[in-house]
């Protein structure tokens, strides 16, 4: 079912206001009784390579295993590891092995990582962003470190620090910027170390007074690194969005091929914890939305349960409710709510679930008209229900940054979106073996 359902179009100019629910509230901390950590790899599905094993006992910090491209899973709390599990993956879409740590509540941590200072050369600093298993907490959860591997090498001269948040109700980037400015910075010069950039812009939506006032003397902390503001649309906080109105740049692929690097806020703050020798093992997420008693930010261990946490701030409103791991745009609700908050999650949208009333195709374009990336979602719907994969082929679904927007504007209540990820799906197996074809000269 799709979450669009309980916005409808008046919403579109309400976007604004649904992260007033959480925006400015104090950070809540919830302490769990358990965690569960998933034991595969996020990237390849394959069972990650574990240290430990049930009975054990482990801290805070502690690695539990290590996924394949290298990037360690550690224990968010400290405690017990009393059994195997399997349970839903909000990532994955499917059940897979977690391990239950009972939660001893004593915060018993393993000894820090060496300090790094900014004398730390641009290897050490890459080679940091890997052992602390940073990733990027904009959703999407990237390993960090492949964006600097060999960045020295492609001339990039600016950082791009995203702080858009253009999801609604989301609010944790908003607030992580007020309240941690140091680590901000800090972060914010390991990364043009690391790349060898001589600038960095802060990147936000216009129409953030508390902000701007934040940030007013940035320039004379560092000369190098300034503020940018986009404007207060959807999706403003994609990347090409960001490289094209700051930097009046396009690329191909990558933004590395427009010279620069594109990095949440979050993240930046993430890297200056970890080069104080401090692993992610807690985060603040935003819960909010109509369907959740008290919505609000909170600092959860990794791995907490959803269901836990609202359990936490009161409960659900309402019978049935839909629970996204994310903002209601670029995620869609899942069925069970036990599956757990994955290092890059930044908030759970919870809203009451409501019957699809779906109409016909009115053929009136609105879904093309509004796709950012100048795909024709309604033709691929067409293409994916008649199964001509040459047409799908044609059209392009790979293309697709799934923000949502071809749903959110149908005013037939088709679920656009939906469609044009499984052609997606499906296209994207057949340009693989094309690709391996080609390379093999075949044709
Ligand atoms: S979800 Fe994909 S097809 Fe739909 S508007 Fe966004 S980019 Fe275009
Ligand atoms: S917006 Fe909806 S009704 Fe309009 S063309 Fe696209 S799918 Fe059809």
């Amino acid at each position: 079912m799709s979450i669009f359902t309980t916005l409808g179009h008046k919403h579109l100019y309400r976007i604004q206001d649904t992260k007033k629910l959480s925006m400015g509230k104090e950070v809540l901390k919830f302490e769990p009784n358990e965690v569960f950590v998933p034991v595969v790899d996020p990237g390849s599905s394959k069972p990650i390579q574990l240290n430990v094993s049930i009975g054990d006992l482990v801290k805070e910090g502690q690695v539990i295993g290590t996924c394949e491209k290298g990037t360690p899973v550690f224990a968010p709390v400290s405690g017990k590891i009393v059994r195997e599990e399997t349970m839903f993956h909000a990532g994955l879409g499917r059940n897979v092995r977690h391990f239950a740590i009972e939660n001893d509540k004593k915060h018993q941590k393993v000894e820090p990582l060496e300090v790094l200072d900014l004398k730390a050369s641009a290897e050490q600093i890459v080679e940091r962003m890997k052992e602390s298993g940073l990733s990027g907490q904009g959703g999407a959860g990237f390993p960090t470190y492949i964006k600097y591997l060999g960045a020295l090498e492609k001339n990039i001269d600016t950082i791009l620090i995203n702080g858009v948040e253009c999801e609604p109700f989301l609010t944790t980037d908003h607030e992580a910027m007020l309240l941690h400015k140091d680590e901000l910075i800090h972060g914010i010069e390991f990364m043009m170390k690391a790349a060898g950039a001589k600038d960095a812009y802060i990147v936000y939506k216009k129409g953030y007074p508390d902000l701007d006032e934040c940030y007013k003397d940035i320039e004379s902390i560092n000369p190098s690194i300034h503020v940018a503001h986009v404007k207060n649309v959807y999706p403003a906080g994609w990347e090409r969005f960001i490289v094209k109105a700051v930097l009046k740049r396009t690329y191909d692929k990558l933004p590395a091929e427009a010279h620069t690097i594109v990095n949440n806020v979050t993240t930046a703050i993430l890297l200056a914890r970890a080069m104080n020798g401090e692993v992610e093992t807690h985060k603040v997420i935003t819960v909010s939305g109509s369907g959740v008693s008290n919505p609000s930010n909170v600092d959860v261990p990794i791995y907490t349960r959803a269901v836990d946490i609202v359990e936490f701030l009161g409960g659900y409103v309402g019978e049935s409710v839909s629970v996204s791991f994310g903002g209601p745009m670029c995620s869609r609700g899942v069925m069970d709510d036990k599956a757990v908050i994955l290092p890059y999650y930044n908030g759970l949208t919870i809203l009451p679930r409501m019957t699809l009333n779906t109409l016909p195709c009115l053929r009136c374009g609105a879904c093309t008209d509004h796709c950012p990336v100048g795909l024709q979602p309604v033709e691929i719907k067409d293409a994916y229900q008649a199964k001509d994969s040459d047409r799908m082929m044609a059209l392009t679904p790979w293309h697709c940054i799934g923000c949502g927007l071809c749903s959110y504007i149908c005013p037939s209540k088709i679920d656009v979106n939906d469609f044009v990820k499984k052609a997606k799906l499906m296209t994207s197996i057949k340009l693989k073996q094309l690709e391996a074809q080609k390379k093999e000269g075949k044709k």
